[in-house]
């Protein structure tokens, strides 16, 4: 049996019979709304189903987690913080995410304003009282004004429905929802399914020290080099001059990151001329030979070929054999370069050249079933003490959809959203009056820096309450005249460019049956942000309100 749940009763803090704002997931996005709304004096309350701060670094803890943002930029801008945290690696492992977290919490004494392992299941809306009650495991119902949904990309863990799942008797786990007490993999028979920015991550850990890895493919990751590198108290101290330009930087590129693509066309270039840019690009490291590469990649069928050529020749010079080579890096790409998220590795590709790592290609060589003791694919019965099932998340929508939230017209989001996502925004769906998200569908969430996103969507609805509360409005709602409008802008923009031709989280395309459309505002965050400004300047008024 895969644990798929982890629900623990309890609660640690009691809640105020009648909230201004209830606040789900404590992540980046939550935990900065509840310093802020605290400190405007709303009566708030934070609810996690985790035992603990950290959101996603809370429930991802598996071999290897390591965030793939440097750090410079993956933390709060508040100096009350920055200037008083060393970190120790420019690409942080999870635990020291957790540390990071934990540090937050004691500096701004959140904890004392949150509920923990308490799920939300289910809440209606009372419209004489303009209020919605939240049920959650646990707790007696929770009444709030309104609610901020800042669930996360990834809180609802996708296993594909292989045969035979719970028949395995060794420890198969999700990645996002990893033992919090860990698990050796030393001297273990492991199979990793998945070779998305999980798989990649557990496989090169696992590699280290089990005695078999087994790696399923299905579609080769175009991972990037990360060149990790390990910082002294002295490093911090030098890197924190350049922090201030590294947050303001943010709000200005497309990714929230402190760079963004060269504003030059690579088809436009002589092949010495581009590939002299790539070469940079990719001694750089990290996320540059993706949001920071020329600025066609990611609509000229042309540019894309050089930036997938470049990479595949340099996965090609790492690995020896070359048919295995062949598999992490066709010679034709099987999806636009740039297009599904890649992993920023560090050894990956050498653990294939080792003689206790296999790749096996899902598309020549598919799992049948699982068994008691392993992995049968059409060549045979693979045993396995360990599998980690790297495959993914019902992302973006996944977490809110899971939540029994009722409209006005008693309709579920499921129901709501089954001929494709509608928001204002991305912080609001008609019918659901009183109910935000953060972080949430139609924002830039998935293509943003979660901590860049959490900031600046954070400060804009930190506004946009202080409008409702200084002009006694007691009802907002999403107009579905401007959804269909913000719905409309992130379709014809999706389609100029090459991301509908891969079959990826980014378009819900990895669950099966789910709506395939850009589940995230494509456009980048400058541009999310001013059209956000763009309503609170004329009061808001594209959304329904009522006093
Ligand atoms: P993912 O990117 O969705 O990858 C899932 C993998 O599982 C893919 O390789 C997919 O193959 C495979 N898969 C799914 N269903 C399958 C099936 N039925 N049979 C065989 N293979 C199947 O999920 P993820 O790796 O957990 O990453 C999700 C996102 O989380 C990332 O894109 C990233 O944004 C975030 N993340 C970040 C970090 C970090 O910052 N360090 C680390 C981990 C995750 P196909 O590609 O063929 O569908």
């Amino acid at each position: 049996m895969i644990p798929m749940t982890t629900e623990q009763l309890g609660m640690n803090n009691s809640i105020d019979d009648k909230l201004d704002i209830l606040l789900i997931g404590a992540g980046f996005t939550g935990l900065y709304q509840l310093y802020h709304f605290r400190k405007q004096g709303y009566r708030v309350h934070l609810i996690d189903a985790g035992s603990d701060v950290g959101g996603v670094w809370h429930w991802n803890c598996y071999p290897g987690a390591r965030v793939d943002t440097h750090f410079q930029i993956y933390q709060y801008s508040m100096p009350e913080l920055w200037e008083k945290f060393d970190w120790k690696e420019r690409f942080p492992n999870w635990a020291q995410v957790r540390e990071y977290f934990y540090f937050v919490d004691k500096e701004l004494e959140l904890s004392k304003d949150i509920t923990f392992n308490s799920r939300v299941q289910s809440a209606r809306w009372d419209e004489k009282n303009r209020e919605w009650t939240v049920y959650c495991v646990g707790h007696q119902p929770i009444r709030a004004r309104f609610v901020i949904a800042n669930l996360g990309f990834g809180a609802k863990p996708h296993l594909p429905a292989i045969e035979g799942i719970d028949t395995f008797k060794g420890a198969a786990h999700h990645t996002g929802l990893w033992p919090q007490q860990g698990l050796d993999m030393e001297g273990k028979r492991v199979a990793v399914i998945g070779t998305g920015s999980s798989g990649v991550q557990v496989a090169q850990e696992a590699a280290l020290n089990a005695k078999q890895v087994t790696v399923f493919q299905r579609s080769p990751n175009y991972a990037l080099p990360m060149h990790q590198q390990q910082l002294s108290p002295e490093d911090n101290r030098r890197l924190r001059k350049d922090m201030p330009k590294a947050f303001e930087a943010r709000g200005k590129c497309f990714g929230g990151f402190d760079f963004d693509f060269i504003p030059k066309n690579a088809v436009e270039l002589s092949k010495e001329e581009r590939d002299e840019g790539y070469e940079a690009l990719w001694n750089a490291g990290g996320f540059l030979f993706w949001l920071g590469n020329y600025q066609d990649t990611i609509f000229s069928e042309e540019s894309n070929h050089y930036a997938y050529q470049f990479w595949r020749d340099k996965v090609h010079a790492r690995v020896k054999d070359p048919a295995v080579a062949e598999k992490l890096a066709p010679a034709k790409a099987p999806y636009p370069f740039a297009t599904k998220r890649p992993s920023l590795e560090q050894w990956y590709y050498e653990i294939f050249n080792q003689n206790n790592v296999k790749l096996v290609d899902m598309n020549e060589t598919p799992i049948l079933r699982l068994t008691e003791k392993g992995i049968e694919t059409a060549e045979g019965e693979m045993e396995f003490d360990i599998i980690a099932f790297a495959t993914g998340f019902d992302a973006v929508t996944g977490g809110i959809t899971s939540i029994d939230f009722r409209s006005t017209e008693n309709k579920t989001f499921k129901e709501v959203w089954a001929d494709g996502i509608r928001t204002q925004l991305g912080i609001a769906t008609a019918g659901f009056p009183n109910l935000l998200f953060g972080y949430g569908p139609q924002s830039p969430a998935g293509f943003c820096n979660g901590p860049s996103s959490a900031e600046y969507q954070g400060d804009l609805l930190v506004e946009l309450m202080n409008y409702l509360r200084d002009n006694n409005i007691t009802r907002i709602e999403a107009q579905p005249e401007a959804q269909e409008e913000w719905r409309k802008l992130i379709a014809n923009f999706w389609e100029t460019t090459l991301f509908p031709r891969a079959k990826s989280w980014y378009a819900g395309a990895n669950i099966p049956g789910k709506k395939v459309e850009s589940l995230n505002f494509p456009l980048g965050l400058p541009t999310y942000i001013s059209k956000f400004k763009e309503s609170a300047n004329q009061g808001y008024t594209d959304f329904a309100l009522s006093k």
